[in-house]
């Protein structure tokens, strides 16, 4: 499922970086956010996070990047993290489709 994530966020030229819960908190963010502009976009998530909360925090930021919410201030913060968890729901959702047909 990891590889999924990692594939995405390659072919889209996202650099996705752990980060510890000290630095989280003063970013005020818990478990992972996402931030760049333009061709400079990074994925950081909570270092002492695995699995499928892992997953599920870094499709949450990937839908942030592929959904222009980095370079956008039309939409509002509350709007933008109402889709970001939809986009998560529906690739938690392949992925596990797809671990569940190959194993
Ligand atoms: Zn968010």
């Amino acid at each position: 499922m990891m590889k999924f994530l990692h594939d995405i966020c390659r072919n889209e030229s996202i650099a996705l970086n752990c980060i510890s819960k000290e630095k989280l908190r003063e970013m005020k963010s818990r478990g992972g956010f996402a931030l760049g502009k333009g061709e400079d976009k990074r994925i950081f998530v909570d270092e002492n996070i695995w699995g499928w909360e892992a997953c599920h925090i870094i499709a949450h930021e990937v839908g942030h990047v592929l959904m222009g919410h980095l370079d956008s201030s039309e939409v509002s913060d509350d709007r933008k993290e109402q889709e970001a968890r939809y986009f998560a729901g529906a690739l938690m959702a392949l992925m596990v489709f797809h671990q569940y047909y190959n194993n």
